[in-house]
């Protein structure tokens, strides 16, 4: 039975392996068992499911993932919670912990040498210092994934599911939406933490798109684009695109395609949508 989704188990483990959170590691464990019970809930686990856990700290979100799924892996950096994690999973059989940086694992090598050919839930409470690069290299990775369900700092939460205008919008929501249909689940205060984050945090469901929601020929050229047009927010696009030099487009091309598209000399990348975008992006393509 699951035990950690509480403060006095989470503070009773703590104190049992005498271990105090890394801040290095962006250790904050979740302690708020509601919590815990909607974010299983929004991954739609079932005995079915394979789960890759991020950073499963003390164990808490993998005792539920484990009660949950059919199986779990769970990539830990922290060496010192190895021993923690021998003792607060002891009861469940289908849990892997795997001591590694999750930036440095080819999630598709480790699908396919470990048999895994369903798609793969993911669901984590993920380190704030790094959850842009684990949920780009997610979703770059291409990997057989279903969905990601992941707990992550408010802020970084509203840029993904932000819109053309909005000071927000950026590459990041770019990406996650042209991969993704991104939903927020549930807004979470500090106290449901141990120890507390400065922050309030989101619990986000990002469920793969099986198919593209804009068509585009060249996904590099999508994302050089976006990349370049958000390098330097203030500029136009055209001073932007210019300014670009891994684009390799002359001004006059960028112009060119700038009218193509139907927008004025002095747009700015953060206002075009990302249908707007793949077109740009095809009008380049097929230069
Ligand atoms: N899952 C636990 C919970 O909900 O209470 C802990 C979540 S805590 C916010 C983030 C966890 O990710 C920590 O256990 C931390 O050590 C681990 N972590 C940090 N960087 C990591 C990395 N690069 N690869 C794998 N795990 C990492």
């Amino acid at each position: 039975m699951a035990t950690l989704g509480s403060s006095g188990g989470t503070t009773a483990v703590l104190k049992k392996f005498d271990i105090r959170a890394n801040k290095r590691y962006g250790q904050n464990f979740l302690i708020d068992g509601n919590i815990l019970n909607k974010i299983i809930s929004a991954a739609e686990i079932t005995k079915d499911d394979t789960v890759i856990e991020i950073g499963p700290g003390i164990g808490g979100m993998t005792q539920y993932l484990c009660e949950a799924a059919g199986e779990v892996w769970a990539f830990e950096i922290d060496k010192k919670l190895l021993p923690v994690l021998d003792d607060t999973l002891k009861e469940y059989e289908n849990v892997h912990i795997i001591n590694q940086d999750i930036l440095k694992v080819d999630i598709t090598r480790f699908l396919a040498e470990n048999h895994i050919t369903k798609p793969v839930k993911v669901v984590a409470n993920l380190p704030y210092y790094i959850t842009t690069p684990i949920i780009m290299g997610l979703l770059e990775s291409k990997a057989p994934i279903d969905s990601i369900t992941i707990m992550i700092q408010k802020e970084v939460a509203d840029r993904m599911i932000s819109l053309p205008g909005k000071k927000t919008y950026g590459a990041l929501s770019l990406a996650v939406q042209y991969y993704t249909e991104a939903e927020a689940v549930a807004i979470v205060p500090p106290t449901c933490f141990i120890p507390q984050p400065k922050v309030s945090s989101t619990v986000m469901r990002l469920k793969i798109r099986k198919t593209p929601v804009v068509e585009v020929l060249d996904e590099e050229m999508l994302f050089t684009l976006i990349r370049a047009s958000f390098n330097q927010r203030r500029k136009t696009l055209l001073n932007g695109l210019k300014n670009y030099p891994k684009l390799g487009f002359s001004p006059s091309e960028i112009t060119e395609a700038i009218e193509k598209l139907g927008k004025p000399a002095t747009v700015r990348g953060e206002e075009l949508s990302l249908e707007e975008f793949a077109m740009l992006s095809n009008i380049f393509t097929e230069k």
